[in-house]
């Protein structure tokens, strides 16, 4: 189990969570392992009457469960229209996708004034458990409103900071500001000034971490799960953008792309000559797999790799792994007499945003490459 994945999922939440928050009645219906049947009878119960029903209406259009409804779907938990405060719902979880069986196994529940939300998956494997509270502080994720969120604690024990000055130089020299860089949670070793953490963060949880140093090393935290780097930022993207490295996806970001991930790791050298293994042997791509479910939403992928063999390389195995048909490519300018422009962030630095903006926009069918 990864070190990250540790961190909220062995919290002592589910019962003690409950029991300390809830009113006394749903505390002890909670207590009997939150069987999803008792829940909807509970449901029932609590709006009998049409008056009820009519408040509880009301209430789903309430701007505190907007919010609640936002900061769920941040998570991966999308809400139903059916969802309404007061009520037990039992919703498909993004941890565990409801097992072998698909169940809906994720109880949830907003309070009834709208204050907050709690769920928590019934299936023994996974058991995530967590709340939402509708003000306007960041996404939240714990059992108390006052504790440290989850991602907080998360960091703290890989001994990540905010970015002091000489890191934040270091982006602006490189046109990436403090807004971008904060949005996507990049942070530094507490103990090195120096090294950059880009924090991998699925479904707004930590999940992984890689590190680089100014002098351009890399090395991936231990435990980190192999997916795109900014994956939450696609979720909801039918037209998406692949980077080759965590910086691109921030040039685009300057550029008004925020639909933009990049791969975990480096290019290959060449593209391979065999024919694409079985998924599971696929490991160079795996972090691909890992997404499978965020890229097959995708109806137009933007191939935003360097340009460079390697980068041509990575191109040609991501689009025979996603389809040829749907993907797009980027054609850098030219430099000067010798040479092109090598990727999004060289393009941002010496041409600006608005001409990276347009490189984008004038993708070329990837089919027609060659
Ligand atoms: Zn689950």
């Amino acid at each position: 189990m990864s070190v990250f994945r540790n961190q909220w999922l062995c919290f002592p939440l589910t019962q003690s969570l409950f029991s300390k928050l809830l009113p006394r009645t749903y505390a002890s219906v909670l207590s009997t392992r939150l069987c999803p049947v008792l829940c909807h009878s509970v449901a029932r119960s609590t709006c009998s009457s049409d008056g009820a029903r009519q408040v509880v209406d009301n209430m789903f259009d309430s701007p505190k469960v907007t919010i609640l409804k936002q900061k769920m779907e941040l998570l991966g938990i999308s809400l139903e229209n059916s969802c309404l405060p007061g009520q037990y719902h039992n919703l498909f979880c993004p941890k565990c996708k409801g097992g072998e069986l698909k169940e809906r196994s994720l109880s949830f529940h907003i309070i009834s004034d709208g204050e907050f939300a709690m769920w928590r998956c019934f299936r023994p494997k996974c058991g995530w458990a967590g709340q939402v509270f509708a003000d306007d502080k960041e996404l939240y994720s714990g059992v108390c409103a006052n504790a440290k969120s989850q991602v907080q604690i998360a960091e703290e024990s890989l001994g990540l900071k905010p970015l002091g000055p000489k890191v934040v130089a270091y982006f602006r020299e490189r046109l990436i500001s403090e807004k971008t860089l904060s949005r996507n949670a990049v942070r530094q070793l507490s103990d090195n000034k120096t090294v950059i953490a880009f924090t991998y963060k699925q479904n707004g949880f930590l999940v992984g971490c890689k590190y680089r140093t100014m002098e351009k090393r890399f090395w991936q935290g231990k435990g980190t799960d192999k997916i795109l780097y900014g994956i939450d930022d696609i979720s909801h993207a039918s037209e998406i953008i692949i980077v080759e490295g965590e910086i691109d996806k921030l040039s685009l970001e300057e550029a008004g792309f925020q639909n933009c991930v990049s791969v975990p790791v480096g290019a290959p050298r060449k593209v391979s000559s065999k024919v694409l293994p079985p998924i599971e042997k696929d490991t160079a791509y795996q972090y691909l797999w890992n997404c499978k479910e965020y890229l097959d939403k995708a109806v137009h992928i933007i191939l935003a790799t360097d340009n460079d063999p390697p980068g041509l390389a990575l191109a040609e195995e991501l689009a025979r792994r996603l389809g040829r048909e749907r993907c797009w490519r980027v054609i850098w300018p030219k430099k000067d007499e010798f040479s092109f422009f090598k990727d999004a962030n060289e393009v941002l630095k010496y041409m600006g945003a608005d001409a990276l903006k347009k490189l984008i926009e004038n993708a070329e069918p990837y089919a027609n490459a060659d």
